[in-house]
Order: structure tokens, then C-alpha cells, then sequence
């Protein structure tokens, strides 16, 4: 029952102030979308919600095991965390905000992988709180294996590191580019999905002693645009590896079912912060949606993709 433990300490967790992760900003985070509500959430929501993967609420916990589900979630919280207050969290990205704003530009590209980044680093934050304070939980005593949670939460706490590093970089190229990453656009006929993540690829190679494999990443946003779907990708110039190449190429040219196996593979493996339209999730085939939360709560297992979470 330690998740269900884990679940009511991050419930508590959401409600505590959190402070702003611009630069040295002191002023209280207020709740930023990874993608933008107006122009790109609620241009695939008729009716004011989306269904996102998460996990599961304690108060609603399952005997199953299963720890992340899908769920209906109103524009105001879906795709969101304590990133930016106010004051950053709409001047930084006022160029990508608004009616219709350029999102296939290099500007476009940083500032959605600079928002991702530092929501990742939000998430590893609370994640360091909320297993220290289970770490530390009295009537825990005994109950649990303090040495494997003592383990998460210095992987946690090198996570932060990492991305601060990361996220160091992106203010600095924001503020003054020398054009350090290479992002390309794919744009594709609507399909009634976003997401924004930052991964690392499966030939990176962090090590103690060397840092270089903690800036090989790759950034992709997934945008609904109108009739379109635009798929903006990229990497540090400085951090590439072979495989982040090949994965690049491997976007290009896609026909309709060669792209929704694509973005099956990319939701199942690489991608947590997705989410998608209630038409779309109505008419998918509900053997791939279990199919799919069957893969994603198995943790740690060499997955081959098999099916196609899109298919009618
Ligand atoms: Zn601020």
C-alpha cells in the first residue's frame, strides 16, 4: 500500500505554495500549461475538457495495481504544473501566446522545450519532497525498505541537477542565441493529440564522471494547429547521438498509419505529458487503450511496440 501512501502525500504536496523556476525568480509558481490553453488545448476541446493519462487519485485507488489510467480533465488543470508566476509565466512566452502565433520557428521551438524542461524539474522537486517525507514517516517504521527510497530519492536529486544544468542553457539561448539547437517541423493532417516532452534517447551514455550524456535529449511537441498536426523535434547541437539522428529522419513521410504507430511508440516509451480529444478517446478500440496502460504500468521493461493505440 506504499503507492497509495505515496499518492495522499503528493495530494498534499499539490496544495503547498511552490516558488517560480525563472532564473531567480522568489515569487509564488502559479499553474502553467506545458502547451498553451488558448490556441492549442482548447482548439481540440469542444466541450472545455481533455483526457489525459495520470496517475490514479488515492481517493479512487484500485485493487488492481494499476497506477496510472486515463482521465477527463477540465482546460484549467489539464497539462499543467507550479512552473512560472504569474508575471514569467506570461512575459517569457508572450511570443508564442495569443490568436495565431508562429509555432513551427526556432523561438517557438526553445521556448516550448524551455517550459517542458523546467516542468520536469518541477516534477523531480516534488518527487524529492514527497519520498522524503515518507522516508521520515513515523507509522512507516519498519514497513518499508528505507535504503531502496533513500536510492529514488538521490535519482531524484541528480535528475534536478541535470536539469538545471539543462534548463540553464535554454535561458541563456532565449536570452541570446547562437543557435545551439537543431530542431526540425513535421506537420501531418490532424490527429486530436499534443504533448510536450524532453527524453533521452537509448544511446546516451551518462556516467559519474562525465555530463555529456545528461544534455544528449531530444525535445518534441506535438501541436494541434487547425487542420493540422505540427511536430516540432530537436536537439542540442553540441549533445547529438546516432540514434537521435536516425529518429529524426525516421518523422519524415509518414503515411496515416505509419504516423499513428509513430506516436503510439513515442506516448508508450518516451512521452508522459500527452493528452488527447474526448471524440478521439471515444473512438478508439478500448483492447489498445488497455493495451496501452498495461505497457506504461510496467516499469522498467525492454517494450516492442506492437499495436496501434489509433486505429478505428
Ligand atoms: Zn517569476
Amino acid at each position: 500500500m506504499i503507492e497509495r501512501k505515496i499518492a495522499e502525500i503528493r495530494k498534499k504536496n499539490d496544495l503547498k505554495p511552490s516558488i517560480c523556476l525563472y532564473k531567480d525568480c522568489c515569487n509564488q509558481a502559479i499553474n502553467s500549461h506545458f502547451l498553451q490553453k488558448n490556441g492549442v488545448l482548447n482548439s481540440i476541446s469542444e466541450t472545455g475538457f481533455l483526457i489525459e493519462t495520470s496517475l490514479i487519485d488515492p481517493n479512487h485507488w484500485r485493487k488492481n495495481g494499476k497506477v496510472i489510467d486515463f482521465r477527463k480533465k477540465g482546460l484549467k488543470s489539464v497539462m499543467s504544473l507550479k512552473i512560472f508566476c504569474n508575471q514569467h509565466d506570461s512575459l517569457i512566452f508572450k511570443s508564442i501566446e495569443g490568436k495565431e502565433p508562429k509555432l513551427n520557428t526556432y523561438e517557438a521551438f526553445l521556448l516550448l522545450s524551455y517550459r517542458i524542461t523546467c516542468a520536469e524539474l518541477r516534477k523531480k522537486i516534488t518527487n524529492t519532497e514527497v519520498y522524503e517525507e515518507l522516508l521520515n514517516d513515523d507509522n512507516l517504521e519498519g514497513k518499508i525498505n528505507k535504503y531502496f527510497i533513500q536510492n529514488y530519492i538521490n535519482g531524484f536529486l541528480f535528475g534536478c541537477i541535470d536539469l538545471n544544468s539543462l534548463k540553464f542553457i535554454l535561458e541563456s539561448e532565449i536570452e541570446d542565441s547562437h543557435e545551439k539547437f537543431v530542431f526540425k517541423v513535421f506537420e501531418y493532417e490532424i490527429l486530436e493529440v499534443c504533448a510536450s516532452a524532453i527524453f533521452s534517447p537509448p544511446d546516451s551514455y551518462p556516467t559519474v564522471n562525465d555530463i555529456l550524456g545528461e544534455f544528449q535529449n531530444i525535445y518534441v511537441h506535438l501541436i494541434p494547429r487547425n487542420d493540422k498536426l505540427l511536430i516540432l523535434m530537436g536537439y542540442h547541437r553540441d549533445y547529438c547521438t546516432p540514434w537521435i539522428l536516425n529518429y529524426l529522419t525516421s518523422w519524415e513521410n509518414l503515411d496515416r498509419v505509419g504516423l499513428e504507430y509513430k506516436i503510439t511508440e513515442l506516448f508508450v516509451k518516451y512521452v508522459e505529458n500527452w493528452a488527447m480529444s474526448e471524440p478521439l478517446f471515444n473512438s478508439l478500440k478500448s483492447v489498445n487503450l488497455n493495451k496501452y496502460l498495461e505497457y506504461v504500468n510496467k516499469i522498467n521493461e525492454d517494450l516492442n511496440i506492437d499495436f496501434n493505440l489509433f486505429s478505428k
